[in-house]
């Protein structure tokens, strides 16, 4: 069978081509986004592979059955940018990687914390210019502070544990409690209590619930200095918002893995032009803000299970099996 992979990556080349080769899949590489506009490079393949900023609309579903696609594959957890009431419509098949390492984004949000108390990055650069002073770098210790967590799912609930682990009281926000973390000491609360806490991290989908999740009102709940950490999806914050919030000092720290307007620059290298993007510049401009272009995932564990679990579950919709992983079918 065909699938067109979008957004093509030279490392989504190295893990995917030998997994589809044995799975007999044949895979046509566009490096371009999946949109309006590139919908139309889709010939002859029963499946398409998405990834997080890859656009599929209402428009984008009646263009890719129309080119004979039946199956969507997302190559990655989140789900927010395909409509999926078109999908159903059109009857396309949509299926996702729920879950492929939800270490990998605890981690990383792990990582972000440690870099933005302990300033490590800094520390790299003044001792490679013998700078040997600890001026300005000041950190605390994570034992015995509050951790907040919103949304405790696969990435929360690996989080909520490395934390436990640091010796943090966890405190965490869920629609839906996960008893297993509630036995290994995670406390829930309500939402406005865990925004209190000395650092907040989120952890939930991007929904119609959740979209700016926080903005001004939210944002006057936190303690002041507040360690703030989105490794899940950039529309959760209201960016204007917690620049506002930066320049009050009311933010101590940002840590972000995301960005609300991420689609056309995380994943290029843009080091040749001028940042047009005067909201990033200045977020880029503050000391006390550590931004990545979501990498979260990024680690050979996980992009090895991304590509085959990807692949699996083309061919399971292909057979019109019923995946192992129900919760891998969206529609
Ligand atoms: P998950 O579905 O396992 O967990 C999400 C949790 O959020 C669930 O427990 C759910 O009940 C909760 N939730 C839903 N709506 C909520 C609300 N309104 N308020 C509070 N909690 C709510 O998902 P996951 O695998 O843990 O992934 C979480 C998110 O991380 C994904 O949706 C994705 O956006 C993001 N993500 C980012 C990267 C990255 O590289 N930066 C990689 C993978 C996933």
């Amino acid at each position: 069978m065909n699938l067109t992979l979008f957004s093509a990556q030279p490392y989504d080349h190295i893990y995917f081509t030998p997994a589809a080769e044995k799975a007999g899949i044949t895979i046509q590489y566009q490096e371009m986004p999946l949109n309006e506009t590139t919908a139309a490079l889709v010939t002859e393949t029963e499946a398409v592979c998405v990834f997080v900023n890859d656009q599929v609309n209402e428009k984008v579903c009646a263009q890719l059955v129309a080119a004979g696609v039946r199956i969507i594959a997302l190559r990655c957890a989140g789900f927010n940018n395909v409509n999926l009431e078109a999908a159903k419509k059109y009857q396309l098949r949509v299926c996702r990687v729920p879950a492929y390492s939800p270490e990998s984004v605890a981690e990383h949000a792990v990582a972000m914390i440690l870099t933005l108390n302990r300033k490590t990055h800094k520390a790299y650069n003044r001792v490679r210019e013998q700078n040997y002073s600890l001026n300005g770098l000041l950190g605390f210790n994570l034992f015995g502070k509050t951790v907040g967590v919103v949304g405790t799912g696969n990435i929360g609930a690996c989080f909520c544990k490395i934390l436990l682990g640091f010796g943090c009281k966890v405190i965490a926000y869920d629609i839906a409690k996960n008893p297993a973390i509630e036995k290994m000491g995670v406390e829930y609360v309500p939402l406005e209590e865990v925004l209190k806490a000395t650092i907040v991290s989120l952890h939930c989908p991007l929904t119609p619930q959740t979209h700016h999740l926080i903005n001004e009102q939210t944002l006057a709940q936190m303690q002041p200095g507040v360690m703030l950490i989105n490794t899940s999806r950039g529309g959760l914050i209201d960016t204007k918002a917690v620049i506002q919030a930066l320049k009050k000092g009311v933010i101590g720290y940002l840590g972000m893995d995301v960005y609300e307007q991420e689609e056309n620059l995380f994943f290029k290298d843009l080091s040749n032009r001028l940042l047009e993007d005067e909201t990033l510049q200045r977020l880029s401009s503050f000391h006390n803000v550590l931004i990545t272009a979501h990498q979260a995932f990024f680690t050979k564990e996980a992009l090895h299970e991304i590509a085959t679990t990807t692949l699996k579950n083309i061919i399971s919709l292909n057979n019109d099996h019923n995946l192992p992983l129900q919760a891998a079918i969206l529609v």
